[in-house]
Protein backbone atom coordinates (compact mmCIF):
# COMPACT_ATOMS: atom_id res chain seq x y z
CA UNK A 1 0.00 0.00 0.00
CA UNK A 2 1.13 3.43 -0.19
CA UNK A 3 3.09 5.05 2.24
CA UNK A 4 0.27 7.23 3.73
CA UNK A 5 -2.69 6.53 6.55
CA UNK A 6 -6.19 6.54 5.67
CA UNK A 7 -6.85 8.51 8.88
CA UNK A 8 -4.80 11.09 7.90
CA UNK A 9 -6.40 11.36 4.41
CA UNK A 10 -10.53 11.25 5.79
CA UNK A 11 -9.18 14.22 8.18
CA UNK A 12 -8.01 15.80 5.61
CA UNK A 13 -10.41 15.40 3.01
CA UNK A 14 -13.06 16.23 6.35
CA UNK A 15 -11.19 19.70 6.86
CA UNK A 16 -11.58 20.71 3.11
CA UNK A 17 -15.27 20.17 3.45
CA UNK A 18 -17.24 23.59 4.78
CA UNK A 19 -20.93 23.17 3.92
CA UNK A 20 -23.05 21.83 6.43
CA UNK A 21 -26.82 22.44 5.43
CA UNK A 22 -29.09 21.94 8.74
CA UNK A 23 -30.44 18.67 7.71
CA UNK A 24 -27.55 17.18 7.75
CA UNK A 25 -26.98 15.87 11.35
CA UNK A 26 -24.06 13.89 11.01
CA UNK A 27 -21.56 14.58 8.23
CA UNK A 28 -17.95 12.71 7.65
CA UNK A 29 -16.96 10.88 10.72
CA UNK A 30 -19.58 7.90 11.51
CA UNK A 31 -20.52 4.75 9.79
CA UNK A 32 -22.85 6.62 8.46
CA UNK A 33 -24.05 10.01 7.28
CA UNK A 34 -27.52 10.98 8.71
CA UNK A 35 -29.82 13.14 6.95
CA UNK A 36 -33.00 14.56 8.62
CA UNK A 37 -36.16 14.15 6.84
CA UNK A 38 -39.79 14.16 7.40
CA UNK A 39 -42.10 12.41 10.06
CA UNK A 40 -39.40 12.61 13.37
CA UNK A 41 -36.96 9.97 10.59
CA UNK A 42 -33.76 10.33 9.00
CA UNK A 43 -31.81 8.77 6.31
CA UNK A 44 -28.39 7.03 6.60
CA UNK A 45 -25.77 6.86 3.52
CA UNK A 46 -22.75 4.80 3.34
CA UNK A 47 -20.07 3.62 1.21
CA UNK A 48 -17.78 0.63 1.31
CA UNK A 49 -15.63 -0.65 -1.34
CA UNK A 50 -14.12 -3.89 -1.90
CA UNK A 51 -10.33 -4.29 -4.48
CA UNK A 52 -9.33 -7.51 -5.68
CA UNK A 53 -6.09 -8.03 -4.38
CA UNK A 54 -6.82 -5.14 -1.53
CA UNK A 55 -9.93 -6.74 -0.11
CA UNK A 56 -10.15 -9.96 -1.74
CA UNK A 57 -8.55 -13.14 -3.48
CA UNK A 58 -11.02 -14.35 -6.51
CA UNK A 59 -8.08 -17.80 -6.22
CA UNK A 60 -9.86 -18.35 -3.15
CA UNK A 61 -12.93 -16.02 -2.88
CA UNK A 62 -15.97 -17.36 -4.19
CA UNK A 63 -18.24 -14.62 -6.63
CA UNK A 64 -21.36 -15.87 -4.95
CA UNK A 65 -19.87 -15.37 -1.18
CA UNK A 66 -18.32 -11.64 -2.89
CA UNK A 67 -21.01 -10.32 -4.06
CA UNK A 68 -22.79 -11.12 -0.90
CA UNK A 69 -19.36 -9.91 1.14
CA UNK A 70 -20.09 -6.58 -0.61
CA UNK A 71 -23.51 -5.64 0.38
CA UNK A 72 -23.37 -7.52 3.90
CA UNK A 73 -19.83 -4.76 4.77
CA UNK A 74 -22.24 -1.52 3.49
CA UNK A 75 -25.48 -3.55 5.46
CA UNK A 76 -23.03 -3.76 8.59
CA UNK A 77 -22.52 0.06 8.72
CA UNK A 78 -26.54 1.06 8.85
CA UNK A 79 -26.70 -1.60 11.59
CA UNK A 80 -23.92 -0.12 13.66
CA UNK A 81 -26.31 3.51 13.76
CA UNK A 82 -29.15 1.13 14.70
CA UNK A 83 -30.98 1.73 11.25
CA UNK A 84 -33.26 -0.73 9.08
CA UNK A 85 -30.73 -0.91 5.64
CA UNK A 86 -33.78 -0.35 2.48
CA UNK A 87 -31.97 0.84 -0.85
CA UNK A 88 -28.43 0.05 -2.48
CA UNK A 89 -26.51 1.32 -5.52
CA UNK A 90 -23.73 -1.40 -6.60
CA UNK A 91 -20.71 0.26 -8.81
CA UNK A 92 -19.38 -2.77 -10.75
CA UNK A 93 -15.44 -2.57 -12.29
CA UNK A 94 -14.61 -5.55 -13.85
CA UNK A 95 -11.20 -6.29 -14.64
CA UNK A 96 -10.41 -7.71 -17.96
CA UNK A 97 -10.01 -11.36 -16.83
CA UNK A 98 -13.25 -11.26 -15.15
CA UNK A 99 -15.85 -14.55 -16.74
CA UNK A 100 -19.29 -13.88 -17.56
CA UNK A 101 -19.97 -16.81 -14.86
CA UNK A 102 -17.79 -15.27 -12.10
CA UNK A 103 -20.21 -11.98 -12.88
CA UNK A 104 -23.23 -13.67 -12.77
CA UNK A 105 -22.47 -15.09 -9.30
CA UNK A 106 -21.13 -12.20 -7.87
CA UNK A 107 -24.56 -10.50 -8.47
CA UNK A 108 -26.77 -13.29 -7.47
CA UNK A 109 -24.67 -13.23 -4.21
CA UNK A 110 -25.07 -9.47 -4.32
CA UNK A 111 -28.42 -9.69 -4.61
CA UNK A 112 -29.46 -12.27 -2.15
CA UNK A 113 -28.06 -10.79 0.85
CA UNK A 114 -30.00 -7.62 -0.35
CA UNK A 115 -33.58 -9.81 -0.05
CA UNK A 116 -32.57 -11.20 3.08
CA UNK A 117 -32.71 -7.33 4.63
CA UNK A 118 -35.86 -6.58 2.39
CA UNK A 119 -33.78 -4.56 0.40
CA UNK A 120 -33.78 -3.37 -3.14
CA UNK A 121 -31.06 -2.18 -5.95
CA UNK A 122 -31.84 0.99 -6.99
CA UNK A 123 -28.91 2.00 -9.58
CA UNK A 124 -25.34 1.98 -9.88
CA UNK A 125 -22.89 1.37 -12.90
CA UNK A 126 -20.38 -0.60 -14.87
CA UNK A 127 -16.89 0.34 -15.78
CA UNK A 128 -14.20 -1.61 -17.44
CA UNK A 129 -11.36 -1.11 -14.25
CA UNK A 130 -8.24 -2.40 -15.46
CA UNK A 131 -6.47 -5.02 -14.33
CA UNK A 132 -9.01 -5.49 -10.91
CA UNK A 133 -11.88 -6.45 -10.12
CA UNK A 134 -13.54 -3.60 -7.74
CA UNK A 135 -17.04 -3.52 -6.07
CA UNK A 136 -18.40 -0.12 -5.15
CA UNK A 137 -21.27 -0.16 -3.11
CA UNK A 138 -23.46 2.70 -1.41
CA UNK A 139 -26.49 1.73 0.72
CA UNK A 140 -29.03 3.92 2.50
CA UNK A 141 -30.82 2.97 5.41
CA UNK A 142 -33.58 4.67 7.91
CA UNK A 143 -34.74 4.77 11.08
CA UNK A 144 -35.91 7.66 14.20
CA UNK A 145 -33.67 10.36 14.39
CA UNK A 146 -33.75 10.12 18.44
CA UNK A 147 -33.05 6.54 17.98
CA UNK A 148 -29.31 6.98 15.93
CA UNK A 149 -26.37 5.52 17.85
CA UNK A 150 -23.14 7.46 16.88
CA UNK A 151 -19.60 7.04 17.48
CA UNK A 152 -19.34 9.92 20.11
CA UNK A 153 -21.79 9.36 22.97
CA UNK A 154 -19.76 7.31 25.16
CA UNK A 155 -19.67 8.56 29.01
CA UNK A 156 -16.94 7.81 31.49
CA UNK A 157 -18.43 4.58 34.06
CA UNK A 158 -19.99 2.85 30.71
CA UNK A 159 -19.63 -0.64 29.88
CA UNK A 160 -17.87 -1.88 26.48
CA UNK A 161 -19.63 -4.60 25.03
CA UNK A 162 -19.02 -6.86 21.49
CA UNK A 163 -21.36 -8.83 19.86
CA UNK A 164 -19.38 -11.92 19.23
CA UNK A 165 -16.12 -13.33 18.68
CA UNK A 166 -13.29 -11.43 17.59
CA UNK A 167 -10.32 -12.23 15.62
CA UNK A 168 -11.89 -14.84 13.38
CA UNK A 169 -12.04 -13.36 10.10
CA UNK A 170 -7.98 -12.09 10.50
CA UNK A 171 -7.84 -15.70 11.53
CA UNK A 172 -9.30 -17.07 8.58
CA UNK A 173 -7.38 -14.77 6.06
CA UNK A 174 -3.86 -15.89 7.51
CA UNK A 175 -5.27 -19.79 7.06
CA UNK A 176 -6.03 -18.44 3.49
CA UNK A 177 -2.21 -16.25 2.79
CA UNK A 178 -0.13 -19.52 3.98
CA UNK A 179 -2.03 -22.42 2.08
CA UNK A 180 -3.88 -24.05 5.22
CA UNK A 181 -7.27 -23.70 3.73
CA UNK A 182 -8.90 -26.80 3.56
CA UNK A 183 -9.11 -28.03 7.38
CA UNK A 184 -12.60 -28.91 8.27
CA UNK A 185 -12.10 -27.79 11.83
CA UNK A 186 -11.12 -23.78 10.63
CA UNK A 187 -14.45 -23.77 8.35
CA UNK A 188 -15.76 -21.32 10.78
CA UNK A 189 -12.84 -18.67 10.40
CA UNK A 190 -12.96 -19.42 6.70
CA UNK A 191 -16.66 -18.30 6.82
CA UNK A 192 -16.04 -15.23 9.18
CA UNK A 193 -13.33 -14.10 6.37
CA UNK A 194 -15.39 -15.14 3.01
CA UNK A 195 -18.93 -14.41 4.22
CA UNK A 196 -19.80 -11.90 7.25
CA UNK A 197 -22.87 -11.49 8.90
CA UNK A 198 -23.85 -8.22 9.41
CA UNK A 199 -25.54 -7.17 13.29
CA UNK A 200 -28.62 -5.42 11.99
CA UNK A 201 -30.73 -6.89 14.05
CA UNK A 202 -28.75 -6.37 16.94
CA UNK A 203 -27.60 -2.97 16.16
CA UNK A 204 -31.63 -2.11 15.98
CA UNK A 205 -33.35 -3.39 19.03
CA UNK A 206 -29.52 -2.14 20.87
CA UNK A 207 -30.73 1.59 19.67
CA UNK A 208 -34.06 1.20 19.89
CA UNK A 209 -34.14 0.12 23.72
CA UNK A 210 -31.03 -1.11 25.05
CA UNK A 211 -29.77 2.18 26.29
CA UNK A 212 -26.86 2.67 24.19
CA UNK A 213 -24.51 5.68 24.89
CA UNK A 214 -22.21 4.73 21.19
CA UNK A 215 -22.09 1.98 18.73
CA UNK A 216 -19.98 0.88 15.73
CA UNK A 217 -19.14 -1.99 13.43
CA UNK A 218 -15.33 -3.39 13.95
CA UNK A 219 -13.94 -3.50 10.76
CA UNK A 220 -10.59 -2.73 11.46
CA UNK A 221 -10.07 -4.36 14.96
CA UNK A 222 -11.10 -3.23 18.35
CA UNK A 223 -7.84 -1.57 18.86
CA UNK A 224 -8.77 0.95 16.20
CA UNK A 225 -12.60 0.92 16.30
CA UNK A 226 -12.61 1.35 20.02
CA UNK A 227 -10.07 4.31 19.68
CA UNK A 228 -12.49 6.03 17.18
CA UNK A 229 -15.37 5.62 19.33
CA UNK A 230 -12.94 7.22 22.29
CA UNK A 231 -11.66 10.04 20.21
CA UNK A 232 -14.86 10.91 18.80
CA UNK A 233 -16.27 10.76 22.50
CA UNK A 234 -13.71 12.25 24.16
CA UNK A 235 -13.13 9.79 26.84
CA UNK A 236 -10.56 6.76 27.08
CA UNK A 237 -10.71 2.56 27.62
CA UNK A 238 -9.52 -0.23 29.11
CA UNK A 239 -9.96 -4.17 27.86
CA UNK A 240 -9.79 -6.58 29.80
CA UNK A 241 -7.55 -9.94 27.53
CA UNK A 242 -9.04 -12.62 29.78
CA UNK A 243 -12.95 -11.50 28.93
CA UNK A 244 -12.13 -10.67 25.11
CA UNK A 245 -14.33 -13.61 23.37
CA UNK A 246 -12.11 -16.13 21.41
CA UNK A 247 -13.39 -19.14 19.90
CA UNK A 248 -12.00 -22.48 20.06
CA UNK A 249 -10.85 -23.08 16.47
CA UNK A 250 -9.30 -19.54 16.52
CA UNK A 251 -7.64 -20.64 19.86
CA UNK A 252 -6.20 -23.37 17.84
CA UNK A 253 -5.63 -21.77 14.45
CA UNK A 254 -3.81 -19.21 16.56
CA UNK A 255 -1.49 -21.28 18.19
CA UNK A 256 -0.73 -23.19 14.65
CA UNK A 257 0.23 -19.95 13.48
CA UNK A 258 2.19 -18.78 16.31
CA UNK A 259 0.01 -15.52 17.01
CA UNK A 260 -0.43 -14.07 19.88
CA UNK A 261 -4.13 -14.84 19.90
CA UNK A 262 -5.42 -11.75 21.88
CA UNK A 263 -3.31 -9.20 19.57
CA UNK A 264 -4.74 -10.91 16.36
CA UNK A 265 -8.24 -10.65 18.21
CA UNK A 266 -8.21 -6.94 19.31
CA UNK A 267 -5.72 -5.64 15.78
CA UNK A 268 -7.38 -7.80 12.52
CA UNK A 269 -9.66 -6.73 11.11
CA UNK A 270 -13.13 -7.20 8.96
CA UNK A 271 -15.30 -8.81 12.37
CA UNK A 272 -17.82 -6.85 11.29
CA UNK A 273 -19.28 -7.72 15.13
CA UNK A 274 -20.43 -4.68 17.02
CA UNK A 275 -18.92 -2.98 19.95
CA UNK A 276 -21.11 -0.35 21.74
CA UNK A 277 -20.69 1.43 25.19
CA UNK A 278 -23.95 1.30 27.94
CA UNK A 279 -24.46 2.33 31.45
CA UNK A 280 -23.95 -0.57 33.85
CA UNK A 281 -28.00 0.01 34.64
CA UNK A 282 -28.17 -1.49 30.49
CA UNK A 283 -26.74 -4.56 31.45
CA UNK A 284 -30.08 -6.89 31.65
CA UNK A 285 -31.58 -5.07 28.61
CA UNK A 286 -28.84 -5.68 26.56
CA UNK A 287 -28.53 -9.36 27.52
CA UNK A 288 -32.29 -9.62 26.97
CA UNK A 289 -32.09 -8.06 23.39
CA UNK A 290 -29.27 -10.52 22.77
CA UNK A 291 -30.67 -13.16 23.36
CA UNK A 292 -34.31 -12.12 21.24
CA UNK A 293 -31.68 -11.31 18.25
CA UNK A 294 -29.84 -14.91 18.50
CA UNK A 295 -26.46 -12.63 19.15
CA UNK A 296 -24.38 -12.34 21.99
CA UNK A 297 -23.50 -9.90 24.03
CA UNK A 298 -20.41 -9.70 25.70
CA UNK A 299 -19.08 -7.25 28.32
CA UNK A 300 -14.90 -7.00 28.00
CA UNK A 301 -13.98 -3.23 29.68
CA UNK A 302 -15.17 -0.20 30.68
CA UNK A 303 -14.98 3.51 29.46
CA UNK A 304 -12.90 5.51 31.75
CA UNK A 305 -11.38 9.28 31.99
CA UNK A 306 -8.39 9.66 29.51
CA UNK A 307 -7.81 9.16 25.50
CA UNK A 308 -6.22 5.90 25.31
CA UNK A 309 -7.11 2.74 24.05
CA UNK A 310 -5.31 0.06 27.45
CA UNK A 311 -5.22 -3.38 27.62
CA UNK A 312 -5.07 -5.49 30.97
CA UNK A 313 -2.85 -8.76 30.40
CA UNK A 314 -1.28 -10.48 32.95
CA UNK A 315 -1.14 -8.03 35.46
CA UNK A 316 -0.05 -5.54 33.18
CA UNK A 317 -1.41 -2.37 30.87
CA UNK A 318 -0.21 -1.50 27.29
CA UNK A 319 -1.79 1.31 25.23
CA UNK A 320 -3.24 -0.55 22.11
CA UNK A 321 -5.07 3.32 20.76
CA UNK A 322 -5.20 2.65 17.01
CA UNK A 323 -3.30 -0.25 16.33
CA UNK A 324 -5.44 -1.91 14.67
CA UNK A 325 -5.55 -3.24 10.66
CA UNK A 326 -4.60 -1.73 7.45
CA UNK A 327 -5.90 -3.34 4.57
CA UNK A 328 -2.76 -4.93 2.14
CA UNK A 329 -2.30 -8.47 1.47
P1 LIG B 1 -16.29 2.59 8.11
O1 LIG B 1 -15.13 1.68 8.38
O2 LIG B 1 -17.32 2.62 9.19
O3 LIG B 1 -16.91 2.38 6.75
P2 LIG B 1 -14.30 4.49 7.40
O4 LIG B 1 -13.19 4.27 8.38
O5 LIG B 1 -14.19 3.87 6.05
O6 LIG B 1 -15.69 4.06 8.08
O7 LIG B 1 -14.54 6.04 7.21
C1 LIG B 1 -14.65 6.87 8.33
C2 LIG B 1 -15.46 8.09 7.94
O8 LIG B 1 -14.82 8.81 6.90
C3 LIG B 1 -16.85 7.76 7.40
O9 LIG B 1 -17.74 8.75 7.84
C4 LIG B 1 -16.67 7.83 5.91
O10 LIG B 1 -17.87 8.15 5.23
C5 LIG B 1 -15.65 8.95 5.75
N1 LIG B 1 -14.80 8.84 4.54
C6 LIG B 1 -13.90 7.88 4.25
N2 LIG B 1 -13.31 8.11 3.07
C7 LIG B 1 -13.84 9.25 2.58
C8 LIG B 1 -13.67 10.01 1.40
N3 LIG B 1 -12.79 9.63 0.45
N4 LIG B 1 -14.41 11.13 1.24
C9 LIG B 1 -15.29 11.52 2.18
N5 LIG B 1 -15.51 10.85 3.32
C10 LIG B 1 -14.80 9.73 3.54
MG1 LIG C 1 -18.23 1.05 10.22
Amino acid sequence: MGHWAERNIIEAIAGRQRRTPSDLIQGIGDDCAVVRKAGGLVDLWTTDALVEGVHFDPAWHPPYLLGRKAANVNISDIGAMGGRPRFALLALGLSGTTSDDFAGKLMDGFLAALVEHDMVLIGGDTVYSGERLMLSVTVCGEMAENEVCYRSGAQVGDLIWVSGFLGNAACGLELYRCGKDKEDRYSSLYCAHLDPQPQVRLGRLLAARGGVHAMMDISDGLATDLAHICKASGVGAVIVADDVPLADEFLHAAAMLRIPPVQLALQGGEDYQLVFTAPESSSQSIRIIAREAGASAICLGRIVAGQSVLLYQNGKSQDITFQGYEHRF
